[in-house]
């Protein structure tokens, strides 16, 4: 008992029990310091102002009170090579060019350094198997409402086709030539040419990326 009224800290934290809000706002500010979206419990029991455990048991698992944070699970077991790649998209289209390495520790990426080095040994490399996967083709038929109305392939294309058709493009708008590389920001969006309502299909031939306003702009016109 004296032990325990010895440590004061211990005390107070008895008395005012930590929210959740409070232990999500702390696990997103160690991610910040240390500038990744993969808080491990180590990195947290190193910098966190609670115990990993009191997160851990707060939120059933560490994984799920890193999701609740928004934050990526730090078990790279579980990331699989599509997220790794997904996350790669998604920085390429942001940037309107092929990411850098170093742009993997900050936002819009959702997964660090880490686990692209530790999969792919190199960052040529990683980009290497990624450029495999993006010219893979897919294979999903169309949805049956999609075949019903007389069409081959369904109305959204795949991530990976919007991402050739914008390779194609060099990530800029076929009607301005405004891209995110020069514009950082800027939205692009990929458009069936002929339209899909009119029997158009979404294949490479009939897709174009326009950025946002011109896309916008055509659909008021239409
Ligand atoms: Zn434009």
């Amino acid at each position: 008992m004296a032990e325990m009224n010895n440590s004061k800290f211990q005390l107070e934290r008895v008395r005012a029990p930590v929210t959740n809000e409070e232990l999500i706002s702390d696990l997103q500010r160690v991610a910040k310091l240390a500038g990744t979206n993969a808080v491990s419990f180590r990195l947290y029991s190193e910098f966190g102002n609670y115990h990993p455990s009191t997160v851990a048991l707060r939120f059933g698992t560490w994984n799920h009170a890193l999701r609740t944070a928004g934050l990526e699970i730090a078990s790279e077991r579980d990331i699989t090579d599509e997220r790794l790649f997904e996350n790669l998209m998604r920085l390429w289209e942001y940037y309107g060019r092929q990411p850098r390495f170093r742009e993997l520790a900050q936002q819009p990426s959702v997964i660090s350094a880490g686990p692209y080095q530790r999969r792919f040994r190199s960052w040529m490399n990683a980009l290497e198997q990624f450029v495999m996967y993006a010219n893979a083709q897919d294979v999903r038929p169309p949805a049956p409402v999609e075949v019903a109305s007389g069409h081959k392939t369904g109305r959204n294309p795949s991530d990976r086709l919007r991402f050739r058709v914008m390779k194609q493009d060099n990530f800029s708008c076929r009607a301005c030539g405004a891209s995110p590389a020069l514009r950082l920001g800027l939205t692009l969006h990929v458009d069936h040419i002929k339209a899909w309502s009119l029997g158009g299909e979404t294949v490479e031939e009939n897709l174009q990326t326009l950025c946002e306003p011109c896309n916008l702009g055509k659909s008021n016109v239409l």
